[in-house]
């Protein structure tokens, strides 16, 4: 009964919305065009399963960002990342790979869903892809805790259901896509150096190589977030000293450390964008709480990215220079 009402209010969206491919070629849209296309799809999936659009949009935001770091995912074609492989999509035991018929998919214990109606379900069709997914969540419930086991009993892994609920959250605090912008760490208006010093060794605790970019800068400098995100992790660690961690939405992990103290009311869970101060420039770190001086004062900022099995850091060098570059070129603008 429940499914016969889905079917017809699914009709009953197709109908009323102005015709378009649900399969929209991602090439040939603009970022905005993007933006909008996906909302759409979210918007109507929650219609139709009352899973709130916001964790559909978590869920494909962070399987995106797994695309662009596994090499053997192939990527998406239309606007949702969310992924199947074919097997799982048609169903293990199913002669056929690329069923598209709900009925022998589904009798072959397939996921795939028909989301739009077309009595076709295609792991190429958005609608179908998405309609999949939302229907595998309807089934827990639309609450955080219903939301996070559904995650856990689909990831079997902490550490997406974290940073999937985290995003869900970006996304619920912000009510839109659009949220790509980054911003520089230091304001330009302050005395601050800094070159590529990726992999150098370093000095104290051991054998680790360096994983990030120092930017050297004075005492309590403001020191701000670079992405939109939210705020993991802050308090002190051994080496980096009062230290602040922000995943952002393309599930990397921003990591600011020797901080001389916080801003307040910045705290674990805290929603920041770019630009917002976050903490201030310091020498915390290589010892006990407290410690500080051991070296000039400077931010040392790290970036790690997730890729669904372990994290890894990257040199955030380049990422630097380009939302420098971006800043130095709005400021020109503004005069
Ligand atoms: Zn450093």
């Amino acid at each position: 009964m429940k499914r016969a009402i889905q079917l017809l209010l699914l009709t009953l969206i197709i109908i009323s919305s102005t015709p378009q491919h649900t399969h929209a070629n991602n090439e040939e849209l603009s970022q905005e065009e993007i933006f909008k296309g996906r909302m759409e799809l979210y918007q109507k999936m929650e219609t139709v399963t009352q899973v709130p659009w916001y964790y559909l949009a978590a869920a494909d935001t962070y399987e995106r960002g797994l695309r662009r770091a596994q090499r053997d995912r192939p990527r998406e074609e239309g606007l949702i990342s969310i992924y199947y492989e074919p097997e799982v999509w048609a169903g293990p035991i199913n002669p056929n790979k690329e069923d598209t018929d709900p009925l022998s998919i589904s009798l072959f214990n397939g996921v795939g869903l028909d989301g739009n109606g077309d009595g076709i379900a295609s792991l190429s069709d958005d609608e179908d892809v998405l309609y999949t997914f939302a229907n595998y969540l309807e089934q827990y419930g639309f609450d955080e805790e219903d939301f996070r086991i559904a995650l856990w009993d689909y990831y079997q892994r902490e550490q997406s259901v974290s940073i999937i609920h985290g995003h869900a959250t970006v996304y619920e605090h912000f009510g839109n896509l659009d949220l790509d912008d980054h911003a520089f760490p230091i304001p330009l208006n302050h005395n601050y150096s800094y070159k590529n010093t990726w992999g150098d060794r370093r000095g104290w605790g051991g054998r680790r190589i360096h994983e990030g970019t120092d930017i050297f800068a004075g005492y309590n400098v403001p020191v701000r977030a670079t992405a939109y995100g939210k705020v993991e992790v802050k308090g002190w660690n051994m080496y980096g000293g009062w230290r602040i961690g922000i995943r952002d939405l393309d599930n990397i992990y921003h990591y600011y450390a020797h901080l001389s103290g916080f801003e307040k009311g910045i705290e674990e869970g805290s929603i920041v964008s770019p630009g917002d101060v976050i903490g201030y420039c310091g020498s915390s770190g290589y010892g006990k709480p407290g410690t500080q001086g051991k070296f000039p004062p400077h931010l040392h900022y790290g970036m790690y990215r997730d890729n669904g099995y372990t994290e890894w850091s990257f040199d955030p060098f380049p990422s630097l220079k380009s939302w420098e570059r971006k800043a130095y070129q709005d400021r020109k603008k503004k005069k």
